[in-house]
């Protein structure tokens, strides 16, 4: 077990090799599976008090029972057991009666006890589902099991002035409670992997299952990729690849694994079980070590800990605790605010930005006019600032009051995104930078015929080229208008009274 194998002749096809043209890929199809692994959101260790926190100095939450120490003895943290029930809930995963906890035997110096606790031959829940939507087609990902195992810690081969010597360990991970949530092999493509991986992620973060942090190593993801001939019956020989531990890996490792097995099956080889490993420097996958088997971990079950057997009231309580699921949320924002599907997919992207919208409809602002500037507006001005909604510099309510504002037409809604600029730089509240820029609407007519009348005299090539019959130069006289009032006349108003003035004979 664990050995690190000899890269074989079938191994070494470099990526240029592999290349195999677009009708071969065609022939074939992906069968992938998903195991990703949820660091779940608790205060302390799977087993013992030690804290979870991250970014703590190097060993610093340690103790005899993540240490592994002789005679230490594990307790099971009540808040992870619920958590990982609520996740089997929102995955409509059936919790199990009775399961319990094995001890995985295998030896790496980040694991000190010298076996992990993990759920083994009794997972806490099994055959649950998980709806995926890649453009627009929905498929239903079959979740073979859900279990609950602890951490191992962190070695630092690297940042060391002596690391070419020695390589560090940092056991403040060890013991951290983690759930793995193993899918069937039901996925295709690396799109509905992506797709699935990203659903998943939701459903764990709207409940707080896991706070999914991928670079603080909250939400890791391995992957169980095959090919076989479109039309075949049989599963093809299955590689494990690990380390896809960003969406980006995930989707790059997984068209190039695909195009690495045909490329083997394509020239006469042969492909071995096997783990690889996704190497971000190369962009390709490399074998690590020859695929593991259960039987080498020596299961059996953890003589410290106790079965765990989940009440049905304890099922009760934890689900209705649960909060609205994003499917729920999706289908709610249809039906009672009348935006579009794609809207209602942008807005409950995550529970923040969902309530995020319904507060700023709360205080009043139209739903669909609110839909569209959070999802245009507010979210490319978070991006660019690289802030997340829950740090935005505009409070829901402000922004129904400068929507009011634009709805009212005291403002064009061409101020009011300038209102918003200035709003989401400076925290001022709408009814301020109207007042002290003099944003507020041009709506006189007298003034805004003496603008046209003006323009019209200006541009005199224009005006004969619109009354030898050029339509199109009307678009130009309105820009002028809007451009000599910074974007505050009324634009009906512009088009009514250009429209007469160019009318007269
Ligand atoms: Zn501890």
């Amino acid at each position: 077990m664990l050995y690190f194998v000899a890269e074989t002749a079938m191994n070494r096809i470099a990526p240029e090799a592999s290349r195999v043209s677009s009708e071969v890929l065609a022939r074939y199809e992906a069968v992938i599976g998903l195991e990703v692994h949820a660091q779940l959101q608790t205060r302390t260790k799977a087993f013992c008090g030690c804290s979870t926190h991250f970014g703590d100095a190097p060993n610093s939450h340690t103790c005899p029972v993540c240490l592994g120490l002789p005679g230490a003895l594990p307790v099971l943290n009540q808040k992870a057991l619920r958590l990982a029930i609520c996740a089997s809930l929102a995955l409509h995963s059936n919790i199990q009666k009775r399961s319990r906890f094995a001890r995985k035997n295998y030896f790496y110096p980040d694991l000190p006890k010298g076996y992990q606790i993990s759920m083994y031959e009794l997972p806490l829940s099994m055959a649950g589902w998980l709806e995926i939507d890649v453009d627009g087609q929905k498929k239903r990902i079959g979740i073979t099991r859900l279990h609950m195992e602890d951490d191992a810690g962190k070695s630092l081969h690297e940042g060391f002035a002596d690391s070419d010597r020695w390589s560090y360990i940092d056991f403040n991970r060890c013991g951290v409670p983690l759930i793995e949530i193993v899918s069937e092999p039901d996925l295709r493509s690396p799109a509905e992997a992506y797709a699935y991986l990203n659903t998943l992620k939701q459903v764990l973060e709207y409940t707080e299952v896991s706070d999914c942090n991928m670079e603080e190593g909250s939400l890791r993801c391995d992957a169980n990729v095959s090919v076989r001939l479109r039309g075949a019956v049989k599963f093809g020989t299955k590689v494990e690849v690990k380390n896809l531990n960003s969406f980006r890996y995930l989707a790059h490792a997984l068209e190039y694994e695909i195009e690495r097995q045909i490329g083997v099956l394509e020239s006469g080889g042969t492909l071995t079980q096997e783990t690889r490993l996704w190497n971000v420097a190369t962009g390709s996958t490399e074998p690590m070590r020859s695929k593991e088997f259960a039987h080498d971990y020596r299961y059996f079950p953890d003589p410290d800990l106790l079965p765990v057997s989940v009440s049905e009231v304890v099922v009760r309580e934890v689900r209705s605790s649960m909060p609205e699921l994003p499917d729920a949320k999706v289908a709610r924002f249809l039906r009672d605010y009348g935006i579009t599907p794609y809207d209602a997919g942008v807005l409950t992207a995550t529970r923040a930005l969902a309530d995020y919208f319904e507060a700023a409809v709360r205080a009043g602002a139209p739903a669909k006019t609110a839909a569209n500037w959070v999802s245009v507006e507010l979210l490319r001005r978070l991006k660019d600032a690289g802030k997340d909604i829950r740090e935005c510099p505009v409070p829901a309510a402000s922004l129904a009051e400068l929507l009011a504002k634009v709805e009212r037409g005291e403002i064009t809604a061409a101020t009011g995104k300038k209102v918003f600029a200035t709003m989401f730089d400076t925290g001022k509240r709408a009814g301020d930078i109207i007042a002290s820029e003099g944003l507020t609407q041009i709506t006189d007519p007298s003034a805004i015929e003496r603008m046209a009348r003006d323009i019209l005299r200006k541009n005199a090539e224009n005006l004969a080229k619109y009354r030898a019959g050029n339509e199109g130069v009307f678009k130009f006289f309105v820009g002028q208008v809007m451009r000599e009032t910074r974007g505050q006349a009324n634009p009906q108003m512009v088009h009514e009274i250009l429209k007469r003035v160019l009318g007269e004979k």
